[in-house]
């Protein structure tokens, strides 16, 4: 008798060590450091989450949400609550609704529920996502794509136009998957524009566009897109955060950051993580945040190999204007992210985005506002537009949000019906604004002095 209490003892003490072992083995060879995809029933749910947009109206309705950010992660905050009279777009998990509720009627709080189930918009969405194995020859802007097709509709286009598009296969991510880029150019002595696109995870408009841009520029017969591909020389790099990328097709949708691990979190915000004001303002240290700056500036792989691309190429291909490409709130920035201060050409850029808001009003009438990024969205340091135009002296530097607007109830999830329109109004920002650019004095022959900042 005895000795069968000890084997019952015995028995379930060796199963739990048993599984135990098993799960660090599993660990070992899963997903973690190797990109393994996660098995599709891990992956991250919303069912029931919740989108609020409030109205933040006197100081101690900013320092409750302070709070309530610093506290839970159960809610997520898209920026930070800062200053009154500050609308904020918050996600709130299913068991934190009677909270929320409660909080808003205690103190007073002015808002609303934007969506009452995020799962169901992940759920939609995936109808018009391609499967993995998807060729690239079946690649259109009507669905999107997984890091594997569009790197290879990028190759699938190199080969198609060999005299004008040449691949950057720049190496690597954390999880040695490449960041894939092309260069295209129609003769010599153009100035070249950069477009980065894809360095946040869950922005999958970003590359969409990237991409769209592209194809116009290598097929189009329209004279003003003919004009730019033929004046200009073009770096398109869609999926800057290839690791990113995957890790919202397979494992969680709203990922935004890269995939190296710190600690019991992941992910470094790569738009936080350039040489310029690094982890100041608008960043976070924290490395479960989603806008965590790093272990140090350039701390991530993918960071310095842009930065050193970007380094060597400046000058000798005359790159003067660059693009980085987000999603969403309907935006067209520029420097300066983390100070108040003007950039010499304050006025110039002005004008320049100004003139890529009317045109993407003409498109399909959709309002985007222009300004400096401190003056339209919210601080933020050690982001890449800063850090082009202050280290690379690239004068025409801007960050795009593009569809939907900042009270949107997609978020990031935009219907892939959008993405055609969304590539339309954007390629028209482009054309009128590089032309603004042009008038202005930025691409003229030889180094002008405006080309020189
Ligand atoms: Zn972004």
């Amino acid at each position: 008798m005895r000795l069968l209490n000890r084997l019952l003892y015995f028995i379930p003490a060796a199963a739990i060590a048993a599984l135990l072992l098993l799960l660090v083995v599993v660990d070992g060879h899963g997903c973690s450091a190797t990109g393994v995809a996660v098995d599709p029933s891990n992956k991250a749910r919303y069912d029931h989450f919740r989108i609020y947009r409030v109205l933040l109206e006197n100081e101690e309705q900013v320092q409750l949400m302070q709070q309530l950010e610093n506290r839970s992660d159960s809610y997520t905050f898209m920026g930070h609550a800062r200053h009154t009279n500050q609308n904020l777009t918050i996600m709130v998990a299913p068991q934190k609704i009677a909270e929320m509720t409660d909080l808003m009627e205690r103190f007073k709080i002015g808002g609303s529920v934007l969506l009452y189930n995020i799962q169901d918009l992940i759920d939609k969405e995936d109808s018009t996502v391609m499967p993995k194995k998807t060729s690239p020859e079946q690649f259109d802007w009507q669905h999107y794509f997984h890091l594997d097709t569009i790197h290879k509709w990028l190759d699938l286009q190199v080969s198609k136009h060999p005299s004008i598009l040449q691949s950057i296969p720049l190496e690597a991510s954390y999880e040695g998957n490449l960041l894939k880029g092309v260069k295209l150019s129609k003769k010599q002595g153009n100035t070249a524009v950069f477009v980065e696109c894809g360095i946040h995870a869950r922005e999958w408009i970003s590359p969409a566009v990237c991409t769209y841009i592209l194809n116009e520029l290598l097929t189009s017969t329209d004279a003003d897109i003919q004009d730019l591909a033929e004046n200009f020389d073009w770096f398109f790099f869609p999926i800057v955060n290839p690791d990113g990328y995957k890790y919202t097709f397979e494992a969680d949708r709203l990922w935004r950051k890269n995939r190296k691990p710190y600690g019991i979190c992941r992910g470094v915000d790569l738009n936080r993580n350039f040489e310029s004001d690094w982890n100041g303002i608008g960043a976070s240290s924290d490395p479960c945040a989603y806008d965590f700056a790093g272990g140090s500036a350039a701390s991530e792989s993918e960071t310095q190999v842009l930065q050193k691309f970007l380094k060597e190429n400046a000058h000798t291909s005359r790159i003067k204007t660059y693009f980085s490409m987000h999603s969403f709130s309907q935006l067209i920035m520029f420097p300066y992210g983390y100070t108040a201060d003007k950039v010499q050409n304050y006025d110039d850029l002005q004008t320049i985005g100004e003139r890529g808001s009317e045109a993407i009003r003409r498109s399909h009438g959709k309002e985007y506002l222009s300004g400096a990024m401190i003056e339209t969205i919210y601080p933020s340091s050690g982001d890449s537009v800063d850090w082009v135009f202050s280290e690379c002296g690239v004068p025409v530097a801007f960050t795009f949000e593009l569809r939907g607007p900042p009270d949107s109830t997609n978020m990031f999830i935009l219907p892939a019906e959008e993405i055609v329109p969304t590539g339309e109004e954007t390629l028209a920002a482009y054309v009128a604004m590089l032309k603004a650019a042009r008038e202005l004095g930025y691409y003229g022959s030889g180094e002008t002095h405006k080309g020189e900042l």
